[in-house]
């Protein structure tokens, strides 16, 4: 049916019932779709029950790759880890870059998803049209880097690995689905879904061509985008520092995150900066088909040598946002958080709440089984994360996440719960930034900046500025990146960091699948994939109001009190100018519900029906 780019095929795994089929998907599912959380969203809507108990074993895990994965462009070896989250009670989904990605699409398999509980720990192997359940008993309890280690052993180097760590298997809120030991996606819980389910990793092998409609043109075009990556002006830099090269920056624009939101600028910036992390470099990793590959790996310069993989977030979460400065620390943080399999953001989220929680006199000492914390205490933040492992006294709230541990401690604690729907905000401190704020406020899974990283170009375009323009460019970047990139699915780092031309992504989509496509009409999949992710929500939660698309009440009301922009603060008037504008150009009335013209203009007829069904009232 398909002349290439998508194999059509979808992978169902039943648990419970321990039996497995594949199903082919219609034209009409690739051309509204396309891949990737497409997909995931629109199986997610059709199949999953309302209401569902994200970790009941009726919630639905799935993977998603799209039709540009695994292909010899730059940076495809990407997938996409969806289901309903834990975390939130909203729509998840993460991406990761693994070998896993293009064993997807070796095996044929565009989407597997997988549903119901197998009664003892256990993990997957998928090969090719084969899937066999194992028996996971010894590798549960260890750690994901391990079980990493013992799998690659097991099945091979080129074999694709998904697995979790404790956190998952105890089902903490925010755990991830690790990757070759230093990959996390899936932020919004997935790894506590897995766990849910009893998995503990799963394995790919596959043996098949991935279809591709136009070969001679698909890799012309990859041999051309690989070639202007290398000589972007700014590769050089990148390849020594990655993401790491924005620290320094957000520490000088007052954008880094500082005891927990509170500051926009650090103190001790520079012993964690970018240039202080090329000294503990040891190595450098990065995802299948990537020419500028952005994995740090760093080791720890005293007695107990530890490496881990550095990057941006991680750093900024567990370095400056807990008040840590010291290299050999925040490695061993990085390694611990990726071993246990938590995500890294979130831990530095909770770590920060708690500290804060802790100094306001809001918990003490008792509620954590003796255990005091303070700024900059690393081990004291292990030990936390080891209660909440345990889920030990106020631990037990705290493994459920930020939101959730504010709400147990009252108004007070509310302020400084730095969330948006319940994810934990990204390592960009907003007092400054109404843009970025909105980008936050509405990016679709919750608080991260992978939708629409809008900072740097905000500093440049004026922080001061309220206009539509700032919307715009939320909206652009979240077409661009929330949109295209995690539908195709690929990185999209080569445009973001080193420019390289957008329009290669719809003629690349073209070569591969035979279908012509011009970006606009991958903005308008986009757009409509933006509006079931949030009839899903909808759909969840049975209402939508304004406040959930605001971030938290600190950066409003809580002005910086260091730095060159001490005294800063975001207003309420002008984000709520910025988030109408958003309403208006999405289509969505002024309580952020879509309008029943626009889900019908994009085709979601079916949506406004179950929206009606439920009692939401949609506007005209
Ligand atoms: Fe992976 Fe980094 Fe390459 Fe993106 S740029 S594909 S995240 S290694």
């Amino acid at each position: 049916m398909f002349k290439g780019g998508w194999t059509g095929r979808i992978l169902w795994i039943d648990l419970n019932r321990k039996k497995y089929h594949h199903t082919l998907y219609d034209a009409h599912m690739a051309l509204e779709y396309i891949g990737g959380r497409g997909f995931a969203v629109k199986i997610l809507w059709d199949y999953l029950e309302p209401g569902t108990d994200p970790l009941h074993p009726d919630n639905l895990l799935i993977f998603a790759v799209g039709p540009l994965t695994g292909l010899p462009i730059p940076s495809s070896g990407k997938l996409v880890i969806a289901s309903k989250s834990p975390l939130t009670g909203g729509y998840g989904d993460g991406n990761i870059g693994s070998k896993a990605a293009v064993m997807m699409r070796k095996a044929g398999i565009d989407v597997i998803v997988i549903s119901g509980k197998v009664e003892k720990p256990s993990y997957l192997y998928i090969e090719d049209d084969k899937v066999n359940i194992k028996n996971a008993g010894e590798l549960w309890g260890l750690k994901a880097s391990e079980v990493h280690d013992i799998l690659e052993k097991e099945y091979g180097r080129d074999a694709g690995i998904l697995t979790i760590g404790p956190a998952g298997e105890r089902m903490i809120r925010y755990a991830t689905v690790m990757s070759e030991k230093n990959r996390a996606g899936g932020r919004p819980g997935m790894g506590a879904v897995m766990g849910s389910k009893n998995l503990k990793a799963v394995v790919i092998k596959g043996t098949k061509e991935i279809p591709v409609y136009n070969e001679r043109e698909l890799r012309e075009l990859g041999v051309k985008a690989y070639r202007d990556i290398r000589s972007s002006e700014l590769y050089t830099v990148w390849m020594k520092q990655g993401t790491m090269g924005v620290y320094s920056w957000c520490n000088e624009n007052s954008v880094l995150p500082t005891y927990n939101f509170r500051e926009g600028v650090f103190e001790d910036a520079d012993k964690v900066c970018g240039d202080v992390m090329v000294r503990y470099k040891v190595e450098q990793k990065g995802c299948p088909n990537c020419n500028m590959i952005c994995g740090m790996i760093c080791e720890s310069k005293d007695e107990e040598k530890v490496r881990a993989e550095l990057d941006y977030e991680n750093v900024a979460m567990l370095s400056s946002n807990i008040g840590v400065s010291d290299m050999n620390k925040v490695i061993k943080l990085i390694r611990y958080v990726d071993d246990m399999g938590f995500d890294a953001i979130s831990a530095g989220s909770i770590v920060a709440f708690t500290i804060e929680a802790y100094e306001k006199k809001l918990i003490k000492a008792d509620d954590l089984d003796g255990l005091k914390i303070e700024w900059g205490d690393a081990d004291s933040a292990i030990e936390l994360m080891n209660l909440i492992l345990e889920k030990k006294k106020f631990a037990g709230f705290l493994a459920m996440g930020v939101k959730y541990a504010a709400m147990r401690l009252g108004e007070e604690a509310v302020k400084f719960a730095m969330h948006v729907k319940g994810l934990p905000i990204t390592a960009y401190d907003c007092h400054i930034a109404p843009a970025m704020a909105l980008a936050f406020g509405t990016c679709s899974i919750g608080a991260h900046h992978k939708e629409a990283w809008v900072i740097s170009w905000e500093a440049k375009y004026g922080f001061d500025k309220i206009d539509k323009v700032k919307v715009e460019k939320v909206i652009e970047h979240q077409r661009i990146r929330g949109g295209m990139f995690e539908t195709l699915v690929t990185c999209r780092l080569p445009w973001i960091e080193l420019g390289l031309n957008l329009e290669y992504y719809p003629k690349m989509l073209t070569a591969a699948t035979g279908v012509k496509y011009d970006l606009n009409r991958i903005f308008e999949v986009a757009d409509r994939i933006y509006a079931l992710i949030r009839a899903f929500w909808i759909r969840e939660y049975g209402y939508w109001s304004r406040e959930m698309d605001t971030p938290p009440k600190r950066w409003f009301e809580e002005p910086l009190t260091k730095g060159p922009k001490k005294g800063a603060h975001l207003d309420y008037n002008a984000y709520n100018k910025l988030l109408d504008w958003y309403y208006e150009l999405r289509g969505w009335d002024q309580n952020g519900i879509p309008r029943r013209s626009t889900l019908e203009r994009i085709g979601l007829y079916d949506v406004v029906r179950r929206l009606e069904a439920i009692g939401i009232k949609l506007s005209d």
